[in-house]
């Protein structure tokens, strides 16, 4: 142990640079040796709340000026946070859990102290994102991360439909109020059959963790109302590469036979109406058809 605490002691820390800081996501101790001995040893710690982070330090017996930088004031401190830069300060941002930036503040602080000229420096740690997938399968060895889905039913089935076709498993984040109705619009979305790994709770007292199909999905869910407590984790089975690509050469022969009689626009809007895929990606491709 001391040794490996001398190991992130050798690394050198300019000083006059932001680092930014993952921090556990649930239990407390998945938090790494340099990020102990970083958030030890910079002049201020920014955090998206301080009194989350104040806890924190104190398990680790860590005191240390804080600064708030949340969602709604991050432009501004991002301001603040520069002006101690320049005084020559070592800056940790932490966020409330996880890595800072995912589905998180600490973007728009990033870009603003790297525009100001001073450097960002990433102490990596835990995050829900790849917590989750190591332990999906491998049918989820290549993702991508969709965070948090619109809330109204709408504007979610909007956003799942151009997806439909996507070959690569999709991560999603979610709270635990809408969690039931969220995996029925991704069965309704995607169809019943595609594996879900659905993660509760991850590292703390009451983790989960069920894969099922997307059929079978809603109604474990609903078997136990403990089974939607808590902050999830949704990995879902992506198309397998043939549905993509026998719907994508299907769309494009009914477009071409659609676009010999109609504009681009209605071709899109009636390729919508018959196979019920996305009409923005519909008319984005029978643009191209167009073009060729
Ligand atoms: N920055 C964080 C990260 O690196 O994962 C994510 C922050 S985001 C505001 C919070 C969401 O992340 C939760 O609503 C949930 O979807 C997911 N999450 C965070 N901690 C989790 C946990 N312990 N178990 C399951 N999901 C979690």
């Amino acid at each position: 142990m001391s040794d490996l605490l001398e190991l992130a002691q050798r690394q050198q820390y300019p000083a006059a640079t932001l680092y930014v800081v993952a921090t556990p996501i649930g239990n407390s101790a998945d938090i790494t040796l340099r990020a102990l001995h970083l958030l030890g040893l910079v002049d201020r710690i920014a955090a998206e709340d301080t009194r989350n982070t104040a806890q924190l330090l104190g398990l680790y017996g860590i005191s240390k000026p804080l600064v708030a930088v949340h969602e709604h004031n991050e432009r501004a401190s991002a301001e603040r946070i520069v002006e101690h830069l320049r005084a020559g300060e070592r800056i940790a941002y932490v966020s409330d859990a996880g890595t800072p930036g995912i589905s998180d503040p600490g973007a728009k602080l990033v870009e603003a102290v790297r525009e100001a000229g001073f450097s960002v420096v990433p102490l990596p740690g835990a995050s829900a994102i790849t917590t989750a997938l190591s332990v999906a399968g491998d049918w989820a060895a290549t993702f991508t991360f969709l965070g948090f889905m619109p809330s109204k039913t709408k504007q979610r089935a909007a956003f799942l439909q151009p997806l439909v076709n996507h070959t690569r498993a999709m991560v999603f984040y979610e709270a635990p109020h809408r969690i039931g109705e969220t995996v029925q619009a991704l069965a309704d979305a995607f169809g019943g059959a595609r594996r879900i790994l659905i993660a509760r709770e991850l590292t703390k007292l009451h983790e989960s963790l069920h894969v099922c199909t997307l059929a079978e999905g809603p109604t474990w869910l609903a078997q136990d109302a403990n089974r939607q407590r808590g902050e999830f984790v949704l990995v879902v089975e992506g198309a397998t590469p043939e549905q993509g690509s026998d719907d994508a050469t299907a769309h494009d022969a009914l477009l071409a036979l659609l676009l010999e009689e109609i504009p681009v626009s209605g071709a899109a809007r009636v390729a919508a109406a018959i196979t019920g895929a996305s009409r923005h990606a519909l008319y984005a491709r029978a643009l191209e058809l167009k073009k060729d």
